[in-house]
């Protein structure tokens, strides 16, 4: 099939997409990203569109933790099998007593032995209330799970649904070994991500048009017929695949039913979503601040510190960071300069280098809608591939991918849909 992709910005890319900053030459991305080796679908995509050589896997899972006052722990799997890397690798978490270590296991045996119906009913439940029944003490939950949770889910483990956590881990944990390592892009998102599918479509005889503002659809019967852009244009083709978040779903589609395992009304899905912010906040100071690729910052207002300096060779001669917060609404309206302030002080109390280097430069990034709360009892509601018309078809990391708003999920959603669409 020949493609034709219309896109409301003036680039593609969405919420994955990076730029030059003209101050320092670097690239940036809208925020920093982590994939998992457990993305069996983008990485088929990045295969695809040939850009797979610009990620690490890391060959066994990692993760530094560091502490105010600057001390490390670290979650390092063994080279073995899994699941029984991860279960060595979490004996061995120095930042947790060893009792709660023993304990961590008990999340282990939730994740191999929950049945499929049991499964179900954990989407009735937050993973805070989750953990606790499985016993994970203060420090397990505040060291460990919330910040994995704040990582995957983007919003406090109070608020998010178990069912979709669990997932993630199930995913993540089980299988092949590699399957809880990190995936790392070694360039910007547009290079990895966006630009190789752009020249991908376009060499199979398709083509991208930006600046195209999708504003309404001609439909007879149960078929799509055009599609109409704001600037006037209309186009037609045989079948559709809508890619629109579930924020702007509706001025398209006001009347349109979505299929999902609980009915909802034309023009109602939207009211199950909630969006959430990220913050990003890019430092440039003029030496060395972190040896490591990227940490977590325990019991800190900062979730991430990404070395972009290690990771794509960005910031030289001195050091760039990137510090991520999840679930960051409370800083949508703070100024830039509070944000940078916050940001470093913070860095001080855990990078004890950061005292004594320059601040060169910051660039603050509030994405507000990255992405949509998991709560319990969303999944229902999240729609299906298939439509009431029987040339659309749906995909975005809001439809039923099964999976949190993430990238897999995303690139997931598009491979079902040009599955279906292909009969
Ligand atoms: C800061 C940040 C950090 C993140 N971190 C991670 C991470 O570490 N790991 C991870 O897996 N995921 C992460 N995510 C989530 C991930 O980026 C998203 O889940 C994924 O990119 C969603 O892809 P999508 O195609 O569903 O939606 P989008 O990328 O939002 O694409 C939808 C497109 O539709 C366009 N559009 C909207 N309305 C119209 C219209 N009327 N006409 C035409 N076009 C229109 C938009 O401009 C957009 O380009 C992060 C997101 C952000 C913002």
């Amino acid at each position: 099939m020949r493609v034709l992709v219309l896109e409301q910005r003036p680039y593609a890319g969405g919420r994955t997409r990076s730029f030059v900053d003209p101050t320092t030459g670097d690239t940036i991305d809208n925020g920093q990203h982590l994939l998992m080796g457990c993305y069996a679908a983008t990485r088929r995509y990045l295969s695809l569109i040939g850009s797979e050589h610009l990620t690490f896997l890391q060959p066994s899972l990692r993760i530094d933790f560091i502490h105010a006052g600057g001390r490390t722990a670290s979650l390092a799997c063994p080279s073995l099998p899994a699941p029984l890397h991860v279960g060595l690798g979490m004996l061995d978490l120095s930042s947790l007593s060893f009792t709660d270590r023993l304990k961590l296991l008990t999340v282990g045996a939730a994740i191999v032995g929950t049945s499929p119906r049991k499964e179900q009913w954990l989407d009735t439940i937050t993973v805070d209330a989750w953990l606790r029944q499985l016993g994970q003490s203060e420090a397990a939950r505040r060291h460990l799970w919330d910040i994995i949770a704040i990582g995957a889910l983007n919003e406090r483990p109070e608020h998010v649904s178990a069912l979709l956590f669990f997932r993630v881990l199930r995913a993540a944990f089980l299988g092949n070994a590699q399957n809880a390592s990190m995936l790392i892009p070694r360039a910007g998102l547009s290079e990895v991500l966006v630009d190789p599918a752009v020249r991908f479509i376009e060499q199979h005889g398709g083509a991208v048009r930006t600046g195209e503002d999708i504003s309404a659809v001609d439909i007879l019967g149960d078929t799509i017929r055009a599609v109409k852009t704001e600037r006037g244009a209309v186009y037609s083709a045989s079948a559709c695949i809508s890619t629109l978040p579930f924020f702007a779903f509706e001025r398209v589609f006001p009347s349109l039913v979505l299929k999902a395992r609980k009915p909802v009304p034309p023009g109602a899905m939207s009211q199950h979503y909630r969006p959430s912010t990220i913050l990003g906040i890019n430092l440039w100071f003029d030496r060395d601040v972190m040896t490591q690729e990227f940490a977590a910052l325990l019991g800190s207002r900062i979730h991430w510190v990404f070395n972009r300096t290690r990771m794509t060779g960005a910031g030289a001669p001195g050091m760039q960071l990137s510090l991520t917060v999840s679930g960051a609404d409370e800083y949508d309206n703070w100024e830039k300069d509070a944000v940078v302030r916050m940001g470093v002080e913070e860095l001080q109390r855990y990078l004890p280098r950061v005292k004594e280097a320059t601040l060169r430069h910051a660039i603050v990034i509030r994405e507000k809608r990255a992405t949509f709360v998991p709560e319990p009892g969303l999944e229902a509601f999240r729609p299906r591939t298939d439509t009431a018309l029987a040339n659309l078809f749906l995909a975005g990391d809001w439809t039923d991918t099964g999976y949190p708003a993430t990238i897999e999920g995303a690139v997931l959603s598009g491979r079902r849909a040009a599955e279906r669409m292909g009969g």
